[in-house]
C-alpha cells in the first residue's frame, strides 16, 4: 500500500514513512492510494472477533510490507493491553435504539488512547530497526498531550515535547502530562492560547534545517495512522448491532474532524452506515459549511467541551479530497484561500455528495449541560461534556429508524467542573489513576515565542 498527499505534490510513501512523516512536504495530508473494501460475507465473518483480532484484520491491508503479520499482531496486542476494560471499547445501551460507545477505558481516559497507544509501539518498533532517535512535538488543548505522554514515556529513542496553554486546560489533563516522571518527556506551559502553541509547532516543523537536526515528527490527527486506528471501533460497534445486515447511525463530537473521518473510512471500507452526524459545540464552522458550502473561520470560543474548541478542522481536507474525486488542484486552491482569507467555498455538486452521508449540528452550552443532566437523571449515565454534545446533536437530527451509536469520547472525571455545574455531582477518577493528583509535577514555563522553544531544544534535547 502506498500513500499519496491530498495536495498531489509529494512523492508516494509507504506505511512506515507516513507514520514517521506526519504531514506531507507539500503541506497536504496522506491518504491511502486506494481503499481496502470488505463485502457483506467478509464483514459477517468478523462478527465474533475480539477487538484486537478485528484491529488486525482491518489494519492488515494498510501496512503493506512495512511490518510482518506477526509483528503487526504483537504490536496490536501490546497496545490494547493497557486498557482497563476487557472489551477495549464496550458498547452500552442508553434506551431503545440508542447506544454509547465507551472510548475512555484507555490509560488517559479519552478516545485519543485508542490510536496513540498503537503509535507509541509502532514508533518504537521502527526506530529500533533504524537505530535512530526521533523528537516528537505536539501542541495540545489537553487530551492529545496526555495520551502522547502516556504512549511515549520511558521510550529510549523518543523525546516528546508537549506545548500546552498555561492555565487553560483542566487540572486532571495537566497532571496526566506533567507527572510521568520520565526523562524523555518535556512539558512546556506556554503563556498563550492553544492556537499560539500550534503556531509555534508549525513554525518549527516548517523549518527544514531544524526539522532535520532534531529528526522532528508530529502526532496530532493529521497523522494517517491515528485515523486508521480509529476505524476499528466503528466496525466493532457496527458488528455488535447486527452489521452488515443492519444500517447504523453514528453521532461524533467533532473538533479537528479526525474521529468522524475514521467513520467515513469505515463506511468506505464497507460498513453499512446510514448517517454520520458531525456534532460541534458553539465553534460551529462545520455546521455552517454544510449548510452553505462556505467554510469560514471565526475566533475560537471557549466552551465546557474544550477539546473541540477548534475552528480549523484540519482533517476536513481529507473528506474534501475524497468527495471531489481526489481533485488535488481544487484542494490546493481552497487551502490557499483559507490561508489568505480565512475562508473557502465548495462547489454544490461536491457539497451534495457530502450531504448524502453527513449531517452537522452545533450545540450550545446550555443544551450541553441539560443533556448531561438528562442522561444522569433519566438514564442513570454519567457522561462528559463532549459526549453530551454528540448526544444532543444526534437526538435533534437523526431518525430513530436505525440504531444510533454515540461516541463517548472522554471519561466525565476529566472535566469535573462541567459535571458539577450540570448536576452537582463530583465525578471521581478511576482508582488506578487517582494518584496523579498528588504526584510531583515537572514542567517548564515558557513565553509565547518561537525563540524560547528553540532555546529549550538547544538546552534539553540530547541528540
Ligand atoms: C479530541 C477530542 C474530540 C474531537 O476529536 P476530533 O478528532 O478532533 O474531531 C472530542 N472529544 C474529546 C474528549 C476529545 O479529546
Amino acid at each position: 500500500m502506498k500513500y499519496i498527499s491530498t495536495r498531489g505534490q509529494s512523492e508516494p510513501l509507504n506505511f512506515e514513512q507516513v507514520l514517521m512523516k506526519g504531514l506531507a512536504d507539500d503541506k497536504g495530508l496522506y491518504m491511502p492510494e486506494n481503499w481496502p473494501k470488505f463485502n457483506e460475507k467478509e464483514i459477517s465473518e468478523f462478527s465474533h472477533l475480539s477487538y484486537s483480532d478485528l484491529a488486525f484484520e482491518l489494519m492488515k491491508p494498510y501496512i503493506g510490507d512495512s511490518l510482518s503479520l506477526g509483528e503487526l499482531g504483537e504490536i496490536i496486542n501490546k497496545s490494547y493491553s493497557s486498557f482497563s476494560h476487557e472489551e477495549i471499547t464496550p458498547l452500552s445501551q442508553i434506551t431503545k435504539g440508542e447506544y454509547l460507545l465507551e472510548l475512555y477505558h484507555g490509560p488517559t481516559l479519552a478516545f485519543k488512547d485508542c490510536a496513540m497507544q498503537l503509535l507509541g509501539h509502532l514508533f518504537e518498533h521502527f526506530l529500533k530497526k533504524r537505530e535512530k532517535k526521533i523528537t516528537i512535538i505536539c501542541a495540545t488543548s489537553g487530551d492529545t498531550g496526555a495520551a502522547a505522554v502516556e504512549a511515549m514515556k520511558n521510550k529510549d529513542l523518543i523525546d516528546l515535547v508537549v506545548l500546552f496553554p498555561k492555565d487553560k486546560i483542566s487540572q486532571v489533563q495537566q497532571k496526566q502530562m506533567t507527572t510521568s516522571a520520565s526523562d524523555n518527556i518535556h512539558c512546556l506551559a506556554v503563556e498563550g492560547t492553544f492556537d499560539d502553541c500550534q503556531a509555534i509547532v508549525k513554525n518549527l516543523l516548517n523549518d527544514k534545517q531544524f526539522k532535520k537536526k532534531y529528526n522532528l515528527s508530529a502526532v496530532n490527527s493529521i497523522n494517517w495512522v491515528r485515523v486508521m486506528a480509529q476505524v476499528v471501533y466503528y466496525f466493532y460497534a457496527g458488528l455488535k448491532l447486527g452489521s452488515p445486515n443492519k444500517k447504523i447511525n453514528f453521532s461524533v463530537p467533532t473538533g479537528n474532524f479526525g474521529d468522524i473521518f475514521a467513520g467515513f473510512v469505515a463506511y468506505t471500507m464497507g460498513l453499512p452506515v446510514d448517517v454520520l452526524c458531525i456534532a460541534t459545540n458553539s465553534n460551529d464552522a462545520l455546521e455552517r459549511f454544510l449548510r452553505h458550502g462556505e467554510y469560514l473561520v471565526e475566533n475560537v470560543k471557549a466552551t465546557i467541551s474544550p477539546s473541540m474548541d477548534i475552528q480549523v478542522a484540519s482533517n476536513l481536507e481529507r473528506l474534501l479530497y475524497e468527495s471531489s474525486g481526489r481533485n488535488s488542484k481544487m484542494i490546493r486552491e481552497m487551502m490557499v484561500d483559507l490561508g489568505a482569507n480565512k475562508r473557502f467555498t465548495l462547489d454544490q455538486l461536491t457539497l451534495n455528495s457530502i450531504k448524502d452521508l453527513f449531517i452537522a449540528k452545533s450545540v450550545d452550552e446550555e443544551s450541553t449541560k441539560n443533556t448531561i443532566e438528562s442522561l444522569w437523571v433519566k438514564d442513570g449515565k454519567l457522561i462528559d461534556p463532549h459526549t453530551a454534545v454528540g448526544i444532543n446533536a444526534g437526538r435533534k437530527s437523526l431518525s430513530t429508524d436505525n440504531n444510533t451509536v454515540y461516541l463517548a469520547t472522554a471519561h466525565p472525571a476529566k472535566f469535573p467542573d462541567a459535571i458539577i455545574n450540570s448536576i452537582g455531582v463530583f465525578p471521581k477518577l478511576p482508582p488506578n489513576i487517582s494518584n496523579i493528583m498528588s504526584s510531583k509535577e515537572v514542567y517548564s514555563n515558557l513565553t509565547n515565542k518561537n525563540k524560547s522553544v528553540r532555546e529549550y531544544f538547544e538546552r534539553e534535547i540530547i541528540l
